[in-house]
C-alpha cells in the first residue's frame, strides 16, 4: 500500500514521502500527515527478536513507501553505526520502577541524534529520486541541541551544506563548544548578537525571501530545513517506541499484548507524537504522559482544552523544553478535529493572531490517551538527587522532568502499568545543573571539574562527545548582528 502525505490545513494536494521530506512544510503552511497510519506488519511477539536496524527498516518502509528497500537500508546503515557508543543504539535501564529508554548514545548525546543521523541520508536520497540536482543548504536557528545534532548529521554529507545560527550569549558553554568545534568542510556556525527568537526570525525571513531564492537557484543551491516538523524526523522517532516494546517482552517485563505507558519530556511535541503514532500502528499503549517544565502550556491545554501561549517565557534548567509554541501539536489537533483542515487552519490562525485557541468538548474527549503533567525546577532537581541516592543512576534535567511527572501520575492514579520514560539527554550535557541538584556545594566549579566529578560519582565513562570538545580546536568564529544574518549566508555561499 502506498502512503501519501497531505497538509493539516486543508489543501487537497497529496505528495509522496520523499517529496514531503524535501519540502518540510506544505505550501499552505500546514504540516504533512500520512493519509493513513499503517499497521505493524509483524506480530508483537516477534518484536523481541528484532535489533534496532531491523525494527527501523520494518517501521520506516511502512511510512516511506516510495523509497526502495535498498535505498532505505542504505540510509539506515549509514545512520545507525559506530557514531553511537553502544551497539544496540538505544537501551533500557531499569531504575525505581520504570524503564529509562536511553536515547542519548549518538554523536551529540541528545535524543535528536536518533532522527538527525538519518535525515541527511533520507534527504539526499529524496533529492535524487525527485531529480533535484541543487545542492541542499540546511539553514537552522538553534537554542542548543538541534544545531549540534544537525551539524553532526550533515557534516561531509555529499550534496549538502549546513549553516547554523545560535544566540552568542544564549546557549550553555558546553553547547557552544560543541558547535564551534564542529568538523566538516560543509559546516558553518555563526553566533549572533541577539536571542533565539532573533535567530529564528532571521532564518524564517530568509526562507520567505523569493529574491534570495532566485539568486540561490542561479548558483545551484536550495534551502531546506532540519526542523522537527519534517516527517523525515518524525518517522525515525516512531522506531524506538516500537523497539522498546520488543525489549520489554524480551526482558520479561510484559507479554505481547500487555499495555505500556510512555512518559515523554516535551517541548515541540515531536517526540511524544511519535509515541502516539507507534500506538496507532498497533503498540498497545495505555497512557502517553506528556511532561512539561515550568513552561506548562501543554499541561494547561490537556486540562482545559485551551492552548494559551500568552504568558511569561521561563528560562529553566531544561532549556530544550523552554518553548511556548509546540509546533507538532498541529498534527494532533488535525487528527482530533476528524481531519478537518479548515478547522485546523482556523485554530492555528487564532494561535498566530491572538496566541490562543480552544478545542471543542468533542475534540477534547479524543485526547484521553494523553495525561499532561509538569514539574517545577525544585521538583526536577530533587528527582535527580533522589534517583541518584536510591539507585546510583544519574539522569539529565529533561529526563528528570519526565521522571518527576511520572511519580505524580503514579500517586494520583495508582496505575502500575509497565512504564518507559524517554531519557532524552546524557547528564554530561547539562553537568552543571545535574551536579548542583545532587549537591549544592557544586555551586561553583568550572565545566571540566564538574564533568570529572560526574564521572566519579556515577561511574559512567565520559562520552566521546564530551572528551572531543575538551581538546578540539575552535573552527568557527563567525559573529554577526541580528540583522546581518543574510549577509553572512551570502558571504558563505558566494552569492
Ligand atoms: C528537543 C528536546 C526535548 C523536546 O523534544 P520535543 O520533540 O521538542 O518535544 C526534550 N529533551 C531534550 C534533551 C531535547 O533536546
Amino acid at each position: 500500500m502506498d502512503i501519501l502525505y497531505k497538509s493539516t490545513r486543508g489543501s487537497k494536494k497529496t505528495v509522496t514521502a520523499s517529496q514531503a521530506i524535501l519540502k518540510g512544510l506544505a505550501d499552505d503552511g500546514g504540516l504533512y500527515v500520512p493519509t493513513e497510519v499503517p499497521k505493524l506488519p509483524v506480530s508483537l511477539a516477534s518484536l523481541k527478536d528484532m535489533d534496532y536496524k531491523q525494527t527501523a527498516y520494518m517501521v520506516m518502509r511502512e511510512f516511506l513507501t516510495d523509497f526502495s528497500e535498498d535505498e532505505l537500508k542504505d540510509c539506515i546503515d549509514k545512520a545507525y553505526d559506530s557514531k553511537f557508543d553502544i551497539e544496540e543504539i538505544t537501551k533500557i535501564r531499569e531504575a525505581d520502577g520504570a524503564g529509562y529508554l536511553e536515547l542519548f548514545h549518538g554523536a551529540t548525546i541528545a535524543f535528536k541524534d536518533m532522527a538527525l543521523s538519518i535525515l541527511p541520508h533520507l534527504l539526499t536520497c529524496a533529492a535524487k529520486k525527485n531529480d533535484v540536482h541543487d545542492k541542499i543548504i540546511i539553514l537552522t536557528a538553534t537554542s542548543g541541541d538541534t544545531g549540534k545534532a544537525a551539524l553532526s548529521g550533515f557534516a561531509d554529507v555529499e550534496g549538502t551544506g549546513i549553516i547554523v545560527f545560535y544566540p552568542k550569549h544564549g546557549v550553555s558553554h558546553i553547547q557552544e563548544r560543541q558547535m564551534i568545534t564542529q568538523k566538516g568542510g560543509n559546516t558553518y556556525v555563526v553566533g549572533i548578537e541577539g536571542n533565539f527568537d532573533d535567530a529564528q526570525t532571521g532564518v524564517k525571513n530568509m526562507f520567505g525571501n523569493s529574491e534570495l531564492a532566485e539568486r540561490m537557484s542561479e548558483k545551484g543551491y536550495r534551502f531546506s530545513s532540519a526542523n522537527s516538523i519534517n516527517i523525515g524526523r518524525l518517522v525515525p522517532q516512531i522506531v524506538y517506541y516500537v523497539y522498546a516494546y520488543g525489549r520489554l517482552i524480551k526482558n520479561g517485563k510484559l507479554k505481547p499484548g500487555d499495555k505500556v505507558n510512555y512518559v515523554v519530556p516535551t517541548g515541540n511535541f515531536g517526540n511524544i507524537l511519535a509515541a502516539y503514532y507507534a500506538g496507532r500502528m498497533g503498540i498497545p499503549v495505555g497512557r502517553l504522559i506528556c511532561a512539561s517544565n515550568e513552561n506548562k502550556v501543554l499541561y494547561d491545554f490537556f486540562k482545559s482544552g485551551t492552548y494559551d501561549k500568552n504568558r511569561e517565557f521561563i528560562l529553566t534548567s531544561s532549556p530544550s523544553m523552554d518553548i511556548l509554541i509546540s509546533s507538532n501539536l498541529e498534527r494532533l489537533i488535525y487528527i482530533i478535529s476528524g481531519e478537518d483542515g479548515e478547522k485546523t487552519r482556523a485554530l492555528m490562525e487564532s494561535l498566530s493572531d491572538a496566541g490562543i485557541y480552544s478545542v471543542t468538548g468533542e475534540m477534547k474527549d479524543k485526547l484521553s490517551v494523553f495525561y499532561g503533567g509538569y514539574a517545577s525546577e525544585a521538583e526536577t532537581a530533587s528527582c535527580i538527587k533522589d534517583l541518584y541516592e536510591k539507585e546510583g543512576y544519574v539522569i539529565d534535567t529533561h529526563t528528570a522532568v519526565a521522571a518527576s511527572v511520572y511519580k505524580k501520575y503514579r500517586t494520583e492514579t495508582g496505575d502500575d502499568t509497565p512504564c518507559v520514560i524517554a531519557s532524552t539527554a546524557s547528564p554530561y550535557k547539562f553537568a552543571g545543573s545535574v551536579m548542583r541538584a545532587i549537591d549544592k556545594s557544586y555551586e561553583s566549579g568550572d565545566d571540566d571539574f564538574l564533568i570529572n566529578e560526574l564521572s566519579r560519582i556515577s561511574g559512567v565513562k565520559i562520552p566521546k562527545a564530551i572528551e572531543e570538545i575538551r581538546s578540539a580546536p575552535v573552527l568557527h568564529k563567525r559573529l554577526c548582528a541580528k540583522d546581518g544574518m543574510q549577509k553572512e549566508v551570502e558571504d558563505i555561499l558566494g552569492l
